[in-house]
């Protein structure tokens, strides 16, 4: 495999492989892009298929999480971790406090939070190994949980979407559904429900369908949720679901959800194009959780300062939708230039 091929096609500046026998621990820390600031990302920890699909997960993950912070204008660059779990392994504190332990050998050019597979519990284990981690609970001098803040800018996203297609902001009758119905869906879910949003969805979990239903949501199968009459599709699972093969399956004029990486491939955008789909992309609508994590790094945790930067993601997102439109261009690719501006200094 050819590492550093790999590694310059998104132009990364670092990738940290870590293995600790010892524990089971491999692990792999992918800096993108340092230039706004200390690389911020979150910890997944999955049973990978390859240690290519691991690798290639943290590098798309990592680059996104460049896109987000500087879409967000924060002054944090993109960096993500991942653990690699053997199929039937699982994880452990000592594997947790090892990764930590490499983590800290990175000097602060990644500060790591929680993603997918990962929790708080991890977070105090690492706090005790590194001071390069966010996201522990409140009352433990952290911003807690970062799902509240993406839910909230996920829901303000979808609303944007609606102000750009249907002329007005107000979601109320419409239909929703939802791919995986974890932390950051149900938060959205919360507000969708209070404006009188009909919702649907599906998980492989069926606690989370009882949490579904509990929102008056309508549950279907994994595969079915492709086929369900809605008017906006939202991934929040995991990501390159929107693809040439469900794409022709939606309903939906909008796509905005929380999952990271939600397109296939930057080709998928002219396929959306194609068939008028109006695309929010992932790294502008779900940043909340890092707005909110970026809260307290250099100052001590404010609500009221997450909440008021959360907000804006609704005019990121209509500036993007609006850029796109009057450009002849995606969203991706108006989201490319401004990122790259900012970059580029
Ligand atoms: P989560 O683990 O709480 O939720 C994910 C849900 O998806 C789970 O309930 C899981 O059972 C379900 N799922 C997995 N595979 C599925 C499938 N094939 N079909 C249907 N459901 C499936 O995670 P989360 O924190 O809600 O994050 C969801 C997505 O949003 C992830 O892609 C994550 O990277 C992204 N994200 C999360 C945050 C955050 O603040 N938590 C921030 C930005 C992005």
């Amino acid at each position: 495999m050819g590492v550093f091929e790999n590694i310059s096609i998104p132009g990364h500046e670092m990738v940290n492989f870590f293995q600790d026998e010892s524990v089971g621990l491999k692990s792999i820390i992918a800096v993108h892009n340092s230039t706004l600031g200390p690389t911020c990302g979150g910890l997944r920890i999955w049973p990978y298929e390859s240690e290519e699909a691991a690798l290639q997960d943290v590098l798309n993950l990592s680059r996104a999480m460049t896109y987000k912070s500087a879409m967000a204008d924060l002054e944090l660059g993109g960096g993500k971790a991942v653990i690699w779990l053997d199929k039937n392994q699982s994880k452990t504190e000592e594997l947790i406090r090892s990764y930590a332990r490499f983590l800290d050998t990175l000097g602060g050019k990644y500060i790591t939070t929680t993603d997918v597979g990962s929790d708080v519990n991890d977070l105090q284990w690492i706090s005790e190994e590194t001071n390069h981690v966010v996201g522990l609970p409140i009352d433990q001098g952290g911003s807690g949980d970062t799902s509240i803040m993406t839910g909230l800018g996920v829901y303000l996203g979808m609303k944007a979407c609606a102000k750009h297609l249907w002329g007005s902001d107000s979601l109320e009758g419409k239909t929703v559904a939802f791919q995986g119905f974890g932390k950051v869906a149900k938060q959205a879910a919360i507000h969708l429900a209070k404006e009188g949003v009909n919702l649907v969805a599906t998980d492989i979990d069926g606690a989370k369908l009882e949490q579904a239903s509990d929102l008056g949501a309508s549950i279907v199968s994994i595969s079915e949720i492709y086929d369900v009459q809605a008017d906006i599709f939202s991934p929040c699972a995991l990501g390159g679901t929107i693809n040439s093969n469900t794409i022709p399956r939606l309903s939906a004029q909008i796509i905005a959800g929380g999952a990271n990486n939600q397109l296939e491939s930057d080709a998928t955008c002219e396929i959306l194009i194609e068939k008028g789909i109006v695309y929010a992309p992932d790294y502008v609508i779900n940043a909340g959780g890092i707005i909110n994590a970026s809260c307290e790094i250099g100052a001590e945790y404010s609500e009221q300062r997450s909440l008021e930067k959360t907000e804006k993601i609704f005019d990121i997102t209509l500036n993007i939708l609006n850029i796109a439109s009057y450009q002849n261009i995606s969203t991706v690719t108006a989201c490319d230039q401004i990122v790259s501006d900012k970059l580029s200094g």
